[in-house]
Parts: C-alpha cells; structure tokens; sequence
C-alpha cells in the first residue's frame, strides 16, 4: 500500500509506529500534528480507539467516515448516507466532546477489515479526491529532500510491508524513534458525561481533572498492564483498551456487559461490575496494598442502582405478561 500511494501526488504518506505505543511528543505523533489538512489514519484498532488515541495527542478534527467503516449489517450504507451521517445531529452522542476541535476531517480506518490491499487504495482514492487532501511530506519534514536509499524501502514493496506488519520499533528502517509497549485507558468524550465514576474507582492515580473540570488520563503509564478494571464499571462505555481482546473494550461499538438485560444477574454469574472489582483488588495486592472490594469508588453507582435495578425491571415487565 505505502508503494502505491507514495506516486500518488494527492498524498503523501508516512509510516509511524503503533499510534497506542507513541507518546505525545513522539516524532510520529509530532508529524501527524504539524500535518495542516485532513488526515487519514489506517492502523489494526478499532477507528473509534484510534479517533480518541490522536485526540488526545492533539490531533483533532471532525469525524470522517469512512464507506469502509460500516458495520455488517449495513449492507445499504452508501456515499449519500455517510455525507447524511456527518451532517446528522439525530444520532449524535450524549457526551461532553472534543475541544478545540479544528475544522478538518480525520478518517480512521481499521485495516483488520479486509485483506485485499485495493479495497483500501480504492478508498484512500475517494477520499483524497472528495477533500483535496492537503498534507507535508514526512521525509522533507524529518530530515530534508529524501535520500534514494529512502524512496527505495518504499519501492520493495514486501519490504515495507514487513515494516507495516510491526509496531515499527522492531524495524530497522523506520523513519520514527522506536517505542514500548504501552497499557492505559482512553477515553472516548463522544461517550463521557464526565460523570468521575472512573475517578473515585481508579486507585491508582490514572485519571484527573483537566482545567475545563474534565475527566482526563493524567498518569497514562500507572495503569495496571492488562487490567480492563475502569471500563467496565464506566456507565456510558466511554473507556477503551485498545489492546484488549475483548472488542467491546477494545472500542468495537457496543457495550461493554454486551445485553441490554443483564443476564448474568439471572444465572448468578458476575457481573461486569464484581469482575471489576476483582480486577483491581488483584492489581491492589500485587501492589502489597489491602483489597477492598466493593467498598471503595463504587458510591455513585449503588445509589443510582440500589434503589431500583434492571432485575426489578424484568420482573415488573414479567409480571406484566400475565404469566
Ligand atoms: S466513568 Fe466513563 S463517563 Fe464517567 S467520567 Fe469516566 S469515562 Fe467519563
Ligand atoms: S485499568 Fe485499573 S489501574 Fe488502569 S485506569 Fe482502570 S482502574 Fe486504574
């Protein structure tokens, strides 16, 4: 792909490590923020994990759609409705947004989505001819007019492939400084009432305020690796690990407990909550801190639930069937 599209005089494109893994002042993340246009980001995550992974590096924009992006069973789903899409104000989400959002598109495209290369130039061609896509060009940007020895990695193409298939730290040509491997949340504002249930659940000092009183990752790296804990006890959805296996968490639309019902409260199973729970009172005892249970951060949510829960509505709703 990166072959084909770097004789593509509408585009100019650059390869940068797994964007979950850059930091802000990454020269991956600094490029793509010095970019003036649209910006088009293909990467093996879910397009909302990736939206809000640039947004909170700075890189910010309207939500561009992609004819890619839609889900299975929007067989129908064509150009005129993507446009209808953007300009809808009856799906928008309830949550508190972006800020200082810019007035350009970023488009995210998963690439776990098909595995014929074209289907993606084919789209990448749309767009780009839709928006004029104006952007700068990585290497003069780096380092000055390209060296040969640089445009030829782009012209083997199994080569830069292999360089595409890894996070780009493993590989020695890539254009950008090598990372780590990386575990926190991100939340997704589309989605975020800034509610603070995170907050009084976290304790582990992930998350702050930000000078707008927003709910924000301050302490990225004192996540626990592996540990989902957050997202599940979020009422609106809005806390995404990328990496995680599970894609409603990974950012896959959907909900975390998966059913409107919460079947589990039915067969005794846990619940999303009890497995949250024991998550982080098993990341408190690695630390050689006490567990706690649901004793702690869990206040706001018992009192909206307590008082009357999804089971009490299956019930009345049962009752109501005359059975
Ligand atoms: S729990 Fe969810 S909705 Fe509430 S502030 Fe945190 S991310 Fe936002
Ligand atoms: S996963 Fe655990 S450690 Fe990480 S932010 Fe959520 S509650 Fe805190």
């Amino acid at each position: 792909m990166a072959a084909a599209l770097i004789f593509d005089d509408a585009i100019d494109v650059s390869l940068v490590p797994h964007l979950y893994d850059m930091s802000p002042d990454h020269t991956g993340m600094l490029f793509m923020r010095s970019v003036p246009g649209d910006v088009l980001v293909l990467s093996w995550l879910f397009p909302r994990a990736s939206r809000w992974i640039l947004d909170r590096c700075g890189i910010r924009g309207n939500e561009g759609v992609s004819l890619l992006n839609k889900s299975d069973d929007d067989e129908e789903f064509d150009e005129d409705e993507a446009e209808a899409a953007m300009d809808s104000d009856s799906e928008s989400p309830n949550g508190i947004g972006s800020v200082d959002v810019p007035d350009r598109n970023v488009y995210c495209i998963d690439l776990r989505d098909h595995t014929d290369p074209k289907v993606y130039l084919d789209e990448i061609d749309r767009i780009a001819k839709e928006k004029s896509v104006q952007t700068v060009d990585l290497m003069q940007w780096i380092q000055g007019t390209p060296k040969p020895e640089q445009l030829q990695r782009y012209l083997e193409p199994e080569k830069q492939l292999a360089a595409m298939r890894t996070d780009g730290s493993e590989h020695p040509e890539a254009a950008h400084d090598p990372v780590k491997r990386r575990w926190y949340p991100v939340i997704d504002y589309d989605r975020c009432t800034n509610c603070l249930e995170c907050l009084d659940f976290c304790l582990f000092g992930v998350y702050g305020i930000d000078k707008l009183d927003r709910i924000l990752v301050e302490q990225q790296d004192s996540c626990k690796k592996g540990c989902p804990a957050c997202s599940r006890v979020c009422p609106e959805n809005a806390i995404v690990f990328p990496g995680h296996k599970t894609p409603a968490i990974a950012g896959a639309e959907g909900d975390v407990s998966g059913l409107k019902i919460d079947l589990s409260k039915l067969f005794g199973a846990p619940s999303a909550v009890d497995i949250a729970v024991r998550e982080r009172d098993v990341e408190l005892v690695a630390d050689g801190r006490d567990a706690v249970g649901a004793s702690i951060g869990l206040e706001k949510r018992q009192a909206r639930e307590n008082p009357r829960d999804e089971l009490d509505d299956l019930i009345d709703g049962l009752d109501d069937l005359d059975l």
